[in-house]
């Protein structure tokens, strides 16, 4: 479970998410399957997709952006970073990471 199961890299992010959603979707499946088989499959099933679409974040800029190499890109980055401080990250980032990071719709395992 979590970074034991799938850690994604500091380049990604979304390590806590994945493990919070992780948690949920087992619970959840092991709640809902009398053969705790069928509800590990379940869960590999509905867990699989989004966390390696959210692993696979690391391969886009987020490495140029966190490990900048010149001084330019390191005061873009602490300029950004200090923005985000100040106003939240609304209009800095384009949504394609959130697209992914909101991808899984977890159910209602509760009125299951
Ligand atoms: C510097 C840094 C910055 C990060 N920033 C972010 C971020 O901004 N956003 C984000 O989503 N994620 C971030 N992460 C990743 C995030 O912290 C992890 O993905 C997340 O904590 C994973 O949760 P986990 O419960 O799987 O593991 P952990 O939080 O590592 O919990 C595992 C627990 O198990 C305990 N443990 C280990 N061995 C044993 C044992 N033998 N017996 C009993 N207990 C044991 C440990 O002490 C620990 O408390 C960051 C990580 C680091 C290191």
């Amino acid at each position: 479970m979590g970074d034991a199961a799938f850690a994604p890299s500091f380049r990604s992010g979304q390590g806590t998410s994945l493990a919070l959603v992780g948690a949920y979707v087992l619970a959840g499946e092991l709640a809902t399957h009398d053969d705790p088989q069928d509800a590990f499959a379940a869960y590999e099933r509905i867990a699989r997709p989004f966390v390696e679409a959210n692993q696979a974040l690391a391969t886009d800029d987020n490495g140029a952006f966190f490990l900048p190499k010149t001084q330019k890109d390191i005061e873009t980055r602490d300029h950004i970073l200090a923005e985000i401080t100040r106003n939240g990250t609304a209009g800095i980032f384009d949504n394609t990471k959130a697209r992914v990071h909101n991808a899984l719709r977890l159910s209602d395992y509760a009125s299951v």
